[in-house]
């Protein structure tokens, strides 16, 4: 069921079967931490130290984007299918949504998660959205939130920080929290405030969202312009 993918253990599972792994860690209080990295993640797992030892202490990985599914077949480790962060966000929303579980929103810019909360509350009525903060928090203004997360009694955490932020700011806090789950889930919350759209279906079912968030957000460009080459270097 794991593949190590250039020593990173990633999950070989459909969508389906990642949202119900997930949805079990709600119960175990484990304070569990999924992370759902892209080709460029992988490529700073390779070149930076601390974003390895952050994303090594990860209980659960899953491959969101096209270039983490070419590098693990050309690894000869073929995964079953991209995991994308924000679409296994919104099953668990729904699976948290009808058992009644508690949600925690933290990150996005001031306001965002606020509005991703009453979106959400229009949609589920059953959801319960606890507790949002914003992600623009000082160093200073940690004690609270982990303190709020404790009280508020939370089973899945939302942590939308910006990859490679949010992975070290789980690692470091697992200690600290008490809870069922935390996902890093980059801007997850934008595009269920409705700020960020996702891709259109044809583009997604293309292999091409890479290249929308490219258009929508030219600045990519230079975080993703040393993929080919990092790609083109992997071999078996
Ligand atoms: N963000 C945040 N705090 C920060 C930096 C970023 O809350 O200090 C948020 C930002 O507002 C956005 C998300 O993190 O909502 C990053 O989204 P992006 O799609 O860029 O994620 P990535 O591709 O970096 O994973």
């Amino acid at each position: 069921m794991t593949v190590s993918i250039l020593g990173l253990p990633v999950r070989n599972v459909t969508v389906q079967e990642a949202v119900t792994d997930v949805a079990g860690f709600f119960e175990q209080r484990e304070s569990k931490i999924v992370v759902t990295p892209n080709a460029e993640i992988l490529q700073m797992f390779t070149e930076d130290d601390t974003v390895k030892a952050a994303l090594l202490q990860a209980d659960y990985v899953v491959p969101d984007g096209v270039g983490i599914m070419i590098i693990a077949k050309k690894l000869k480790t073929p995964l079953k299918e991209k995991v994308a962060g924000v679409e296994l966000a919104g099953h668990l929303l729904q699976t948290a949504a009808e058992k009644r579980k508690r949600i925690y929103f933290l990150g996005g810019k001031p306001g965002i998660a606020e509005t991703a909360r009453k979106n959400l509350e229009k949609k589920y009525s059953s959801i319960q959205i606890v507790g949002v903060r914003d992600g623009y928090f000082k160093p200073e203004d940690e004690p609270a939130i982990l303190e709020e997360i404790n009280r508020l009694n939370v089973d899945m955490l939302f942590v939308c920080l910006g990859a490679p932020k949010q992975e070290k700011w789980m690692a470091e806090h697992k200690k600290d929290l008490k809870l069922g789950v935390m996902l890093g889930l980059g801007g997850t919350l934008d595009v269920l405030a409705g700020t960020a759209k996702r891709a259109p279906k044809w583009m997604i079912a293309c292999s091409l969202e890479w290249l929308y968030r490219l258009i929508k957000e030219p600045w990519r460009f230079k975080r993703m312009a040393h993929l080919p080459a990092f790609l083109f270097k992997i071999k078996k």
